[in-house]
């Protein structure tokens, strides 16, 4: 080892995306029209068409730095969630949301805490600062918030939840969370981290952004990559007081989400119909793979998201066959949970084309 490097970056696992599409095809000798890839959680009617348009009517003006101040979506998202402009961070996508929270408020050797089996980002923003993790364990593999707000530190300085939660599709009432907030002291930051939450149903849903005015402490993060179908963007944002998204704002890279990104990100989010679709498409798709699962007699967990999680036992093995299958899903044994795989709700002629190769791995 000749370069010097910190030891909390040493010890980083670099983070394992779902395998693209292009590398099975290149790997397995498989044709990319052929595969299906249920993988990432990513919308499977793709972008919309509304945002393919704004993209390409903005394309015109990338000689140019992208806005820095991102003054068209702050000013659309603020509509759209009832808050000043001025609370709204914008990333480039959602991980970027928590990796500045992790930067702007976490010291080397102070501790951060989030739930075992949550998004594996958590761990990377936790490691990239030298923090130390407190990993709270799960209960029925979701969070725990009693557990976790008695796991609370002297040195806490930052809490990440996942709701719904990404691999296990688990979620928390609101009535939990506000509890939660009541509990967890004031100088504790929050961190709500609803990538998913467009695919609540009504009755689950509830309006997290009238917490931020309660808590100052508070800080939501929501994406564009998942019902908004614009993943390949990177495109997220922040929701805070204005003395929090101050603090995020310093140590923001100034143009971190790109004028492509911005433009698409309007448009789509104007487009209800297809926003509504997202949601329609992926209840239908969750309900086949879900009662599908329960069928062929295997253990899943009733899922929030727009994935589920099922437990297969020799879950190498049998994503290894489904690759052979042509079928990309995600082997998560790095969040803890090796015999199981988390699979993305896709079109339902993707979701059959699973369901047949997975019986077959089984067999
Ligand atoms: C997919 C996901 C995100 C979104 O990541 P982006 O950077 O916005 O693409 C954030 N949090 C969780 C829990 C996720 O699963």
């Amino acid at each position: 080892m000749t370069l010097h490097a910190p030891d909390h970056v040493r010890r980083i696992a670099p983070y394992q995306a779902g395998k693209p599409i292009s590398e099975l095809a290149r790997e397995y000798g498989l044709s990319e029209a052929g595969i299906v890839k249920l993988a990432s959680n990513e919308n499977p009617l793709g972008m919309p068409e509304s945002a393919r348009q704004a993209m390409m009517a903005a394309v015109a003006e990338l000689g140019r730095y992208p806005d820095a101040n991102g003054f068209e979506l702050k000013a659309a998202l603020s509509a759209r969630y009832g808050v000043p402009a001025d609370w709204i961070t914008l990333g480039n996508g959602s991980n970027d949301i928590l990796e500045l929270a992790a930067h702007a408020l976490v010291q080397a050797g102070e501790s951060i805490v989030y739930a075992q089996h949550s998004f594996a980002v958590y761990a990377l923003a936790t490691q990239e600062v030298g923090a130390r993790a407190i990993v709270v364990p799960a209960r029925n593999l979701g969070h725990d918030l009693p557990a976790m707000a008695a796991a609370v530190a002297p040195d806490t300085r930052l809490v990440f939840i996942a709701n719904p939660n990404n691999p296990t599709g688990t979620f928390v009432p609101a009535a939990d969370i506000e509890a939660f907030l009541a509990r967890v002291p004031a100088s504790v930051v929050v961190v709500l981290d609803e990538a998913y939450n467009e695919y609540l149903r009504p009755e689950d849903r509830f309006d997290s952004a009238a917490w931020v005015r309660r808590h100052p402490n508070l800080l939501i993060s929501r994406t564009f990559s998942k019902a908004y179908g614009l993943a390949g963007l990177r495109v997220g944002f922040g929701i805070a007081q204005p003395e929090l998204t101050d603090l995020l704002n310093r140590v923001r890279q100034p143009f971190n989400v790109n004028s492509l990104a911005q433009a698409a990100a309007v448009a789509a989010l104007a487009d209800e119909a297809f926003l509504q679709r997202s949601y329609e498409i992926n209840r239908q798709g969750l309900d086949r793979l879900q009662s599908a699962f329960t069928d062929m007699g295997l253990t899943h967990v009733p899922s929030y998201g727009n994935f589920v999680l099922v437990k297969v036992g020799d879950a190498a093995g049998v994503y290894e066959r489904l690759l052979r299958a042509g079928v990309i899903v995600r082997p998560v044994a790095g969040y803890g949970l090796p015999e199981w795989l988390r699979v993305s709700v896709g079109l339902p002629a993707e979701n059959e084309a699973f369901l047949t190769a997975l019986r077959g791995a089984l067999a």
